[in-house]
Order: structure tokens, then C-alpha cells, then sequence
């Protein structure tokens, strides 16, 4: 059996705790590797490499433009290996091929978006007055930590990464313990191309390594995406040392549906956010907000069009893969069981056994109708493939209950009058808002965060930079001469 071993400083170690972490192919249930979680030591060692090669000669003697090139680099090494990568993510995560490869493809395009940001990120100058040059300079903070959740390992540690390289800083991802895979072929690639300390890799269960991570005294800040249980203990563990947070949690988004939306595109746009990675997504659009009379005639469409989505293995490629282990789908199941007996799954709502893949995690694509706005089902998140419907009749209603959460990550409205759609556009608290679209084909180069308990600052996009930079102000006086 494969044990996936860390990068800490250069070198390949195993973690020191004593117990195997057994890594599953949700599409079929199958130990694909093992892991082993990382002591306090490792962690410290890791950090305080991360310290010395941040502050190396040898690191600050490559040139902006250089760090660019080779995340560039990196971008075209995962083209070319695009199948292999895919296949290692579809088998981690249990996602179909076709979004696996939309995931490798995104990677890409955030090393080759951030790295050809590298040496265009500029200071600024103020005028202060005559005999005064003052030059606001932007300095990469120096060690930074990105915690990654398992349902988008290779997106969401390629973005947080892409970023924080192109600024100069020394980073120190920590996977999540059951998709450590593209994470480790992404340090197999750096191992060979950067000094050592510039990027590490650590494993291990995240309640146990996590804080030894997130306590620590020298790191400089925190990439969290996660959970929000997981995200408050982050900051809290934060907060020891003074070190900042980029939070990046969960949500529970609406798409907001107006009778006069265009209807094909809205149908499709509501179902694929609630199937995308099988609901396991942090925008995926886990409520239906629908106007009343548009109702009965839009949701005997989805009820339709849910009942023909394939759910397979992720290798077969169908519409929908498995969760992603064992205890998120015992967790969805008795949640459904309940919704079931109370009588509000009005599609889906049943585990599903594959013939030949017994051990997979299945369930059907569900729709859940009849709950109260304030119900759980309505206010939680699943992190499943579960719609949840609720209705208005006016644009204020709707808005009320699109806000009504304690999320706010991303929203969708679907109108044809776009004062409608501006209207509500300006109100919906979502860091994220789409408008006769949910997702807008990935927008590697749109600000992406939350509002609320969604999170904390942004990712994506030129933004993001900002995360990873230090701002100094330096105020020079010249004499002027005789
Ligand atoms: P999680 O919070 O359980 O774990 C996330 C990561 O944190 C993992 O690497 C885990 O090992 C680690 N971790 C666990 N306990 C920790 C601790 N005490 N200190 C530090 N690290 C710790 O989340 P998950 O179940 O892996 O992911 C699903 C959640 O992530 C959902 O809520 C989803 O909405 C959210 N998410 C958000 C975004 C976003 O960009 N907003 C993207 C993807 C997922």
C-alpha cells in the first residue's frame, strides 16, 4: 500500500504519529493509500524551515518575474499531465471525470493567472510635499499556512498556493486527511523546482495537526477553507499570536427563480448547483427560492429532470459521484430518513447500491419541499446533494429569505427584467452573485468569498494578492540641492 509521505524542508518523511490514516476511493470504497499524521515537532520543523528559506538570500535574489515563470511552468506540467491528475482527483474525491478534469483545468489557469501576476503587483506612490518621495511597498507576508477542506483539493489548494508564491512568501498547505493525492503531486513537482522550505506539504488529521499549525508562534497567515466550527477554532487559534485569517467557509446559496426567468437556462443552472461533486461544493446552490405561481410547473421540471440524473462512479463519468466517505453518508442518509417520514421529499431521498461498486457511497439527488424557512433543512448545511424549496410572492420576500441564513456566499437570480435582477442584486447579502447564470464558468478571476459566517477577505482574482502582501509605507527625504 502507497503511504503518502510529506515534503517538510526538502526531504520526504513520513508524519510520526503511530496509526494509518486509510485513504478511500469513494466510487468503490477501495484503501487507495495511507497516511500518517504529523507531530508538533514535524510541525515546527516545517515552519521553521519555512522561516529560513523565506528569509534566504537565495530566495529574495529571484526576481519577481522568475517566481511568475515557474508557476507558469507548473500551469503547462499539469496540462500535460491533465488524465493522470484527473484520474488521481476522481478517485480521491469520488467526482466524475469530466468535473475532475474541469478542477485539473482550473488548477492551471490559477498558476498561470497568478503567475503572470507576479511582477505586476505595484506599491503606489502619495504626494506629501516638496523634498518627500513616499512609496507605499507591498512585501510578501512570509510564512503562510493554507488549511484545504477534501471537496476541491486541487482547486483550492492550486489558488491560495498560486497566490501566495507569486507574492514571494513561503507556504505550508495541509491537506485534508482524506484527499492528500494531487496535493502530493503538486509537491512532487515543487520538490524538484524550488528551494527547499518555499513550499511543504504536511498530512494528518486536522483536529490533531491543525492547531499545532495554527497556534504556532512564527507563521505569518492563515488560509482556511473549511467549515465554520473548523473556521472559528482557526481564528481563535489565530488570534494567539496576532495572525491574520483568510476564511473561506461554508454556505447554503439560493437561487432565486422569478416567474418571468428564462426557464431551460434556469433549469439547468438550479440543478447543476446542487449536483456539482454531488452537493459537496460551498456554493452550491442548496436552496430553490421560487415565485409562488412559477412554482408548480418549474418544480415538475426538476422533479423530471433530477429522476434522469445518472449516479455512478466517478470513472464511469455520469452526472452525479458518491460523498465522499462513510460518515457524511450516514450523516445524509438518517438526515433524509427523517425529512422522508415527515413527509417533505417529494424526489429522492434513498441511499443507492451499484452493482459492482457495493461500497460506494450513493445516494439519490433529493428535492425537499413543504419545510419551514426557518427548519433545518432550510438553514443548515447539508453538503449533499439535497434541494431545498421555498417560495415567495414578492421581491421583497424574496430577498428576506434569500438573507435569511446565516451564510452568504453566493446567490443566482433568474429574471429577464433586469431591474428585478439588479434590484435584488443590490440587496442579497453573497459575496457572489450571478445573474441568468450560477458560476459563471469557474471565474478564476472573480473575488470569491463570503458575507456573514461565510467567511472572512477573498480569494481569486487580482484581489486575493492582497492576502499575501504586507503593506509598508516608506517616506524618503532628498535635500534639494543648493
Ligand atoms: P473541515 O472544516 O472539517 O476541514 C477543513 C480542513 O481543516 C481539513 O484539512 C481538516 O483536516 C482541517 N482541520 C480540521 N480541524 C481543524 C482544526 N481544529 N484546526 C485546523 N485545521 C483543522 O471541512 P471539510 O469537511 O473538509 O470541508 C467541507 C466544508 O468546507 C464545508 O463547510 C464547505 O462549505 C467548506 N468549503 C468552503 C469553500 C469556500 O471557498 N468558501 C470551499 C470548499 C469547502
Amino acid at each position: 500500500m502507497q503511504l503518502i509521505p510529506m515534503l517538510i524542508n526538502g526531504k520526504w518523511v513520513q508524519g510520526d504519529s503511530q496509526g494509518l490514516i486509510d485513504v478511500v476511493n469513494p466510487s468503490t470504497g477501495q484503501v487507495l493509500a495511507q497516511l500518517k499524521s504529523a507531530s508538533e515537532a514535524q510541525v515546527d520543523e516545517a515552519v521553521r524551515a519555512a522561516r529560513s528559506a523565506f528569509e534566504s538570500a537565495q530566495w529574495r535574489q529571484v526576481k519577481a518575474f522568475e517566481r511568475g515563470q515557474l508557476l507558469i511552468e507548473l500551469a503547462h506540467y499539469i496540462r500535460m499531465h491533465a488524465e493522470e491528475w484527473s484520474l488521481l482527483e476522481c478517485r480521491d474525491v469520488g467526482k466524475p471525470l469530466t468535473q475532475a478534469r474541469a478542477d485539473v483545468e482550473a488548477a492551471a489557469r490559477y498558476f498561470e493567472f497568478y503567475g503572470g501576476a507576479a511582477d505586476k503587483i505595484m506599491g503606489d506612490t502619495i504626494p506629501i510635499e516638496d523634498g518627500i518621495l513616499n512609496a507605499v511597498v507591498l512585501e510578501p507576508v512570509g510564512v503562510t499556512v493554507h488549511i484545504v477542506p477534501w471537496n476541491y483539493p486541487l482547486q483550492i489548494t492550486a489558488r491560495s498556493v498560486a497566490a501566495a508564491i507569486a507574492t514571494g512568501n513561503a507556504v505550508i498547505v495541509k491537506s485534508a486527511e482524506d484527499t492528500p493525492l494531487t496535493t502530493h503531486a503538486m509537491a512532487k513537482w515543487f520538490a524538484g523546482k524550488l528551494p527547499s522550505g518555499i513550499f511543504q506539504h504536511i498530512t494528518g488529521l486536522g483536529r490533531e495537526v491543525g492547531p499545532y499549525l495554527t497556534t504556532h508562534p512564527d507563521i505569518d497567515h492563515i488560509t482556511f477553507t473549511g467549515s465554520v466550527p473548523t473556521g472559528m477554532d482557526v481564528m481563535k487559534a489565530a488570534a494567539q499570536n496576532i495572525v491574520p485569517v483568510t476564511l473561506e467557509l461554508g454556505g447554503k446559496s439560493p437561487n432565486i427563480v422569478f416567474a418571468d426567468a428564462p426557464m431551460e437556462q434556469a433549469l439547468e443552472g438550479v440543478v447543476r448547483a446542487i449536483i456539482q461533486n454531488a452537493g459537496q461544493t460551498c456554493s452550491a446552490g442548496a436552496r430553490l427560492l421560487i415565485e409562488e405561481h412559477a412554482k408548480e410547473a418549474f418544480v415538475a421540471l426538476l422533479v423530471k429532470k433530477f429522476q434522469t440524473l445518472k449516479v455512478g462512479p466517478g470513472e464511469a463519468d455520469v452526472d452525479m459521484g458518491p460523498l465522499l466517505n462513510e460518515r457524511q453518508y450516514v450523516k445524509i442518509s438518517t438526515l433524509l430518513q427523517q425529512a422522508k417520514k415527515q413527509g417533505f421529499v417529494i424526489t429522492g431521498g434513498e441511499t443507492i447500491t451499484i452493482k459492482g461498486y457495493e461500497k460506494g457511497y450513493y445516494i439519490q439527488p433529493t428535492i425537499v419541499d413543504g419545510v419551514d424557512a426557518n427548519a433545518a433543512l432550510a438553514q443548515e448545511e447539508i453538503f449533499g446533494p439535497v434541494l431545498t424549496i421555498l417560495t415567495f410572492t414578492t421581491i421583497e420576500e424574496a430577498i428576506e429569505l434569500a438573507n435569511g441564513t446565516d451564510y452568504g456566499l453566493v446567490a443566482g437570480i433568474w429574471s429577464k427584467n433586469l431591474d428585478t435582477a439588479h434590484y435584488v442584486a443590490s440587496r442579497v447579502k453573497a459575496g457572489q452573485v450571478f445573474i441568468n447564470n450560477y458560476g459563471a464558468a469557474g471565474g478564476i478571476q472573480m473575488p470569491f468569498g463570503g458575507y456573514k459566517k461565510s467567511g472572512i477577505g477573498r480569494e481569486k482574482g487580482f484581489v486575493a494578492l492582497r492576502n499575501y502582501t504586507q503593506m509598508k509605507n516608506i517616506a524618503i527625504r532628498y535635500a534639494t540641492p543648493e
